[in-house]
């Protein structure tokens, strides 16, 4: 789905047009991947614009940016200020949002350090990443030749933007293939998560997911699906998942900002017990549609109102 373009970004504390939002060709960030960065989501509730998880989100691109020795000159609570200032400037509502932290230009070579550290902030109004469709029908997904990046080649706790060619290499493999998503296994061949999501299965009522030692994104989707599902009285296990575990799933799904959470009816060909959307993944799907949209009191707290 292409960029829909809106009025202004946020770039490094001023607002400047759509247009204008452009970078130096010699950026570091551009030719070494040094940036970090996060996407967040906006819902239409009744009570305007509200930003689900901001202050987590917030807090995760600084760990990302620690990682990798960026001193962002910004505090935290700005950069809080800078996404609601965006989605107010330019009239959004439901939207995505993609805080950047990157290199700018300064020496060739790959030492990052004497380069600038910059900031931007983007929002425009963004469907589901999987599609409308996948929401009910669910994904067909393809276990990856490419082994996801592990803790000590490059960190998958780290959200930065050059770790992402490792799972762009997966998504196009996928893509290729004919599937809809790929899932990537660790070099012990274990479950890590989807190119840009989490994942579940569903087993005999229990719900299990890889734990971070396998090497996935600390996902804050997959964070407030868990807190969901026990909460519902579900039993949530984090550990181990083989691609066998997945074969043999009475269900799965994957979660993630972009694509929320999408049942996975297929891994590899293989049908998945549930043939589609099975009853917790729905019910999971329904209630963190409740809590994003507002309508839910008990996780108020996830949500930061910026209009309204
Ligand atoms: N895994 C990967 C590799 C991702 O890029 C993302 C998207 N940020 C996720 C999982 C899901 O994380 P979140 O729920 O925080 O969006």
């Amino acid at each position: 789905m292409p960029i829909e373009p809106v009025k202004k970004i946020w770039m490094d504390g001023r607002l400047v047009d759509w247009d204008d939002a452009t970078i130096h060709i010699l950026s570091h960030g551009l030719h070494y991947g040094s940036g970090v960065f996060e996407g967040v989501r906006a819902y239409d509730t009744k009570r305007g614009a509200a930003v689900f998880r901001l202050n987590d989100h917030i807090r995760r691109l600084f760990r990302s940016a620690h990682m990798y020795f960026m001193e962002i000159p910004f505090t935290q609570e700005e950069l809080v200020d800078a996404v609601a200032d965006t989605i107010r400037e330019n009239g959004l509502s439901a939207c995505y949002i993609r805080p950047l932290v990157y290199r700018g230009y300064a020496e060739m070579g790959l030492n990052p350090l004497p380069a600038p550290v910059n900031v931007s902030v983007a929002a425009w109004p963004w469907g589901l990443y999987l599609g409308e469709e996948s929401v009910e029908a669910g994904v067909r997904a393809k276990i990856s030749s490419w082994k996801r990046n592990d803790h000590n080649t490059l960190p998958p706790m780290a959200k930065a933007t050059g770790q992402y060619i490792n799972s762009s290499l997966a998504k196009v493999e996928a893509l290729k293939g004919g599937y809809d998503e790929a899932i990537m296994l660790n070099h012990a061949g274990y479950v890590t998560d989807g190119s840009g999501e989490n994942v579940f299965i569903v087993k005999d009522g229990v719900l299990f997911t890889p734990p971070l030692s396998a090497g996935c994104l600390d996902g804050i989707t997959r964070d407030s699906i868990i807190a969901i599902a026990r909460d519902q009285g579900y039993e949530v296990v984090e550990r181990n998942l083989s691609r066998f575990d997945l074969y043999a799933a009475d269900e799965a799904f994957f979660t993630g900002t972009a694509a929320e959470v999408v049942p996975i009816r297929e891994v590899d060909d293989r049908q998945l017990g549930s043939n589609g959307r099975g009853p917790v993944t729905k019910e999971l799907q329904g209630i963190f549609l409740g809590v994003t949209g507002g309508e839910i009191e008990k996780y108020q707290g996830w949500l930061t109102y910026v209009t309204g």
